[in-house]
């Protein structure tokens, strides 16, 4: 696997492989692999003659400061990851060498996609994703770029600016990777006390019930029925539960035939928050 941390290094190497008319595949990541990350690298492999992986932990997507500074570092180990699936070549760059000294996002605008769910809790969030990511696309220039649906909402902002920016890239969205006891994979996970991570499966278990009371009961009340099962856990506390449509993000109280939904969720097990999101029949 090649590393490089300069802008320059991997564009003069890219640059060379496209004149061999190489297709490159993407998968931007802030580190500390998981097999959430790999399933998105093996899904790039079979698709592209050259998979590219980015580790960065983006400063302007924060808006937590300490969440910043804790956020789980593991290069060696990720490397060590990398190599067992034959990444072909990472981009490992410094903050310096991305933002130089104006360490700032650019304002974008999403259709409103933005200020839905994580939008409200975290602020400026989308722009310093927005930010980076179309930066490294000019980095790169990939032909495809591989994104997870853990991470539903930023999965469509990205394919929203990849429209409104015309960028010549194919966004592929990858389904979400699981614990065994149905937790979402997330580099936050490892920061979980041992009790957290004891109570934190319930939110898959509670997401899959929410799909199943959806089958005969409106928005509202499954919300409302969300919300109280909360309220009766000591350890997690709901910051949001909305059933939304995919397209819009916006939620719904009703559901119409044909359209597409999904229940999202935010809850904050201690100091950790986790995210996660189900697919729901409307029907
Ligand atoms: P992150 O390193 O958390 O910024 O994630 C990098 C990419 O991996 C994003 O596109 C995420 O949506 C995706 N990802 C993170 N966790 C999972 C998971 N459990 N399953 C699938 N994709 C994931």
């Amino acid at each position: 696997m090649k590393i490089f941390n300069t802008k320059q290094e991997i564009k003069a190497y890219l640059t060379s492989k496209k004149e061999e008319n190489i297709s490159i595949g993407f998968v931007p990541t802030m580190g500390a692999l998981h097999e959430g990350h790999l399933s998105l690298i093996k899904k790039a492999k079979k698709k592209n003659d050259i998979t590219v992986v980015s580790i960065f932990v983006n400063p302007t997507q924060f808006d937590n400061p300490e969440d910043l500074v804790k956020y789980p570092k593991t290069i060696e180990n990720d490397i060590k990851l990398l190599e067992t699936v034959s990444c072909d070549v990472l981009f490992f760059p410094s903050v310096k060498e991305i933002y130089d000294d104006n360490i700032a996002s650019e304002k974008f605008d999403f259709d409103g996609l933005e200020h839905q769910m994580e939008g409200k809790f975290r602020d400026g969030h989308f722009d310093g994703v927005g930010t980076i990511v179309k930066s490294f696309f000019e980095i790169i220039e990939p032909n495809r770029a591989y994104f997870g649906q853990k991470d539903f909402q930023q999965l469509q902002i990205i394919k929203k600016m990849v429209k409104k920016h015309r960028l010549n890239v194919k966004i592929k969205g990858c389904p979400i990777f699981r614990e065994e006891d149905g937790l979402a994979m997330s580099s936050r996970n490892t920061r979980l006390t041992k009790e957290h991570r004891i109570a934190a499966p319930f939110i898959y278990k509670t997401l899959k019930k929410a799909r199943k009371k959806f089958g005969t009961e409106n928005a509202i009340k499954v919300t409302e029925w969300v919300t109280k099962q909360f309220k009766k856990h000591p350890l997690l506390d709901l910051e949001y539960f909305t059933i939304a449509e995919e397209k819009s993000l916006k939620t719904i109280k009703n559901k119409e035939f044909n359209n597409k939904y999904r229940a999202f969720i935010a809850v904050f097990a201690g100091e950790i928050r986790l995210i996660d999101n189900i697919r729901l029949k409307n029907h």
